[in-house]
């Protein structure tokens, strides 16, 4: 028998959180935002689950759109940091795809590739997230320049919030957008999944939900996954694989972290941090065995994790474990290490068999 762990990957649970986004997103298209193999999930099942439903996909690796392509996608494709170099040019045009354009460096490469074909593109405003784009300074000549490429045909006008999830909200970097590009007359694409929720007004033509897809909340101090409507779609489980019964003042694992204040039945449970389970995680962290909520005891070791069975006596060696998805979200797996449910469904090892589940599985 191979190792419990696993991971299940719920696609009817991916598509409906992607018609949640694009409902929330009123008359804006939704991009689906799969960079990252879909924030662990599997590019690939991603395009299983939402290839025929989502108005088009937003990613960062020239593989990745081709394996779209491949996969007989047609809708537009975004490369969310565009292009690195000017061999990447004709890809982009022989795949189509959508680049952002964010630099004078990506500017004077298209303007020397002498493309032969028209070429839609995002330009990216820095508005604030001083991450990628041109400023108020830069952005009039370069947009004027990227007129001039004569085979440069849609421009859409995109920016990025850096507070859309916090108290901060997204009025300062939208009232700098809406200067920057104030008289122009072209489709704007604004909201990560936070934005989309929070500030529905501000959407603009084209969204790019990413988190909220798989079921995390962008903002689970605000509010809840499961608040929000959103359905889990990555579940980790294993199994308890041993039991021990220690006694006040005993302790569990490496470093001796926790000590028993009492006669404590130690779950011993097939999942570690070389699984992509979060080391960080401290004693305390919720887990669910045999459905049932209960907290970890001691570090996590690459392999293995305890937990706290001292009130499931009916738990022992072969009872199901979750980790996160299923009956426990995510997010409060995360706030107890000390991250986000992106960081936890990124970290997903390759060694962890997955299986899909769902309509289209
Ligand atoms: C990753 C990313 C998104 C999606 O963000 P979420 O918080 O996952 O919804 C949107 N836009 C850009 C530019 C991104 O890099």
């Amino acid at each position: 028998m191979p190792r419990p762990i696993r991971a299940s990957i719920d696609l009817e649970a991916l598509r409906h959180n992607y018609l949640l986004a694009r409902q929330r997103a009123g008359s804006a298209r939704a991009l689906a935002v799969v960079k990252a193999n879909a924030y662990g999930h599997g590019i690939g099942r991603a395009i299983q689950a939402l290839g025929g439903v989502a108005d088009g996909f937003a990613l960062l690796d020239l593989d990745e759109a081709r394996a779209l392509r491949e996969a007989g996608i047609t809708k537009p494709i975004v490369l969310l940091e565009g292009f690195f170099e000017p061999a990447d040019l004709s890809d982009v045009q022989a795949l189509g795809l959508t680049p952002a354009i964010h630099s004078e460096a990506q500017l004077v490469m298209l303007e020397r590739a002498a493309l032969a074909g028209p070429v839609d593109v995002l330009v990216k405003i820095n508005t604030g997230m001083n991450r990628l784009g041109f400023t108020a300074d830069t952005f009039a000549p370069a947009l004027a320049r990227l007129k001039a490429v004569p085979a440069v045909r849609g421009i859409t006008l995109m920016t990025h919030f850096a507070h859309a999830d916090d108290e901060v909200g997204v009025a300062g970097q939208l009232a700098r957008f809406r200067q920057i590009s104030a008289g122009l007359d072209c489709p704007v694409s604004l909201s990560n999944s936070a934005a989309l929720l929070r500030f529905p007004k501000a959407a603009g033509q084209l969204v790019r939900p990413g988190i909220m897809l798989y079921g995390g909340s962008p903002m689970p101090e605000l509010q809840s996954a499961e608040a929000i409507g959103l359905r889990p779609v990555m579940t980790l489980s294993s199994e308890i694989i041993g039991v021990q019964e220690i006694s006040v003042g005993e302790r569990v694992g490496y470093g001796g972290t926790f000590v028993a204040d009492g006669p404590t039945r130690v779950g011993v449970v097939a999942c570690g941090y070389a699984d992509g389970y979060p080391r960080h995680a401290p004693t305390g962290t919720p887990i669910l065995v045999g459905g049932r909520r209960t907290r970890t005891l001691g570090r996590v070791s690459m392999d293995m994790l305890a937990c706290d069975l001292s009130h499931l006596p009916e738990a022992g060696v072969g009872t199901p474990v979750n980790l996160w998805g299923d009956g426990l979200a995510a997010d409060e797996v995360a706030a107890a290490a000390g991250t986000i449910s992106y960081e936890l469904f990124c970290a997903l090892a390759p060694r962890v068999p997955v299986s899909v589940r769902g309509a289209g599985a």
